[in-house]
């Protein structure tokens, strides 16, 4: 992801390095050139707008750095842009003061949520916790099995309804699951919602029942990075639907432009808290606004 937009930026930057310093009219060309860059990568276009005019005003702006070359001083500006675009600080999740924590994973079919939920299952039982997933979508035949698999190559423990206990109801499933966890010491619940192809009313109705039985500590959106502009649109009516605290961006290792990684931050007002970067257990981390700025300006 993001070589189109690295080779874009790259070229900018080697174009200012004969100069000795930077005339408005030379801002204005490469601010230019930055923004059908951004615009070539699929950022959406208000993204782009904010963050062209951050550039711009801060190359015109005295306070940059008499130490640096003009082409080194953009791209120290434009660094320092892509971080703050891209959230400024890493967000760690947030404990329960009194456990279980309870995250919440929603979004569409094929997001990568199942998958996501053991990797951050894994992640998180490697750092001395007990996490237990919860298989609440129960629509998809086979969705409660996949969370089974997945469990068990993390190694964690899944709650699910039993086969033919009657338990049909997602949220019923979902607010058991936490006195499950209490009573087996688990002090983490992953909830793996249920997800549909397209934005789905009922869906969204049923993830914010959810979260009102279990008033999650956490609640997830998982995006497909893949999907460029439908990624922001896709956000957006989670984010009046279900409403969430942070991001997770999945198949960050696939061969898209890369523009919902830079929109969904600033577009959803939450930060991005994790990566899934291909389909094993260990393709996942943390998300690190500064070393992903520093991939794109590689
Ligand atoms: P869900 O419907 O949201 O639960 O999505 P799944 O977890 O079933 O994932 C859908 C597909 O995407 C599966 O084939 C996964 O193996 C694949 N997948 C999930 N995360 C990633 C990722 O980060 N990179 C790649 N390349 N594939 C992924």
């Amino acid at each position: 992801m993001f070589e189109t937009l690295s080779d874009r930026l790259t070229s900018v930057f080697s174009s200012l390095r004969s100069k000795g310093r930077l005339s408005d009219a030379d801002i204005d060309a490469t601010t230019r050139e930055i923004r059908i860059a951004l615009l070539e990568a699929d950022v959406a276009l208000p993204v782009v707008k904010a963050f062209v005019a951050q550039v711009k005003e801060r190359a015109r702006g005295s306070e940059v750095s008499q130490a640096l070359n003009p082409a080194q001083q953009v791209v120290k500006i434009v660094n320092d842009e892509l971080i703050g675009i891209l959230g400024g600080e890493t967000r760690r999740l947030r404990f329960a003061k009194t456990p279980p924590t309870v995250i919440m994973l929603a979004g569409l079919q094929g997001a990568g949520k199942t998958t996501l939920a053991g990797k951050l299952a894994r992640w998180l039982r490697e750092q001395g916790h007990a996490p237990m997933l919860v298989a609440a979508d129960l629509q998809r035949p086979n969705a409660v099995q996949q969370l089974q698999v997945v469990g068990e190559r993390a190694q964690v423990a899944v709650f699910a309804p039993e086969p033919g206990s009657g338990v049909g109801d997602p949220v019923e499933v979902a607010r058991r699951s936490i006195d499950e966890a209490r009573r087996l010491n688990h002090d983490i619940v992953i909830i793996d919602t249920a997800g549909r192809l397209g934005i789905d009313q009922e869906m969204m109705r049923q993830a914010a029942d959810i979260r009102d039985a279990v008033s999650p500590d956490e609640t997830l959106f998982v995006v497909d990075a893949m999907i460029g502009q439908d990624a922001v649109t896709t956000a957006q009516a989670f984010m009046e639907g279900v409403g969430f605290d942070g991001v997770v961006l999945t198949k960050l290792d696939g061969d898209a432009r890369g523009g919902a990684a830079l929109s969904v931050r600033h577009i959803t007002g939450r930060p991005i808290m994790f990566a899934s970067t291909g389909e094993k257990l260990e393709d996942f981390d943390a998300f690190h606004p500064d070393r992903m700025a520093s991939r794109i300006l590689d």
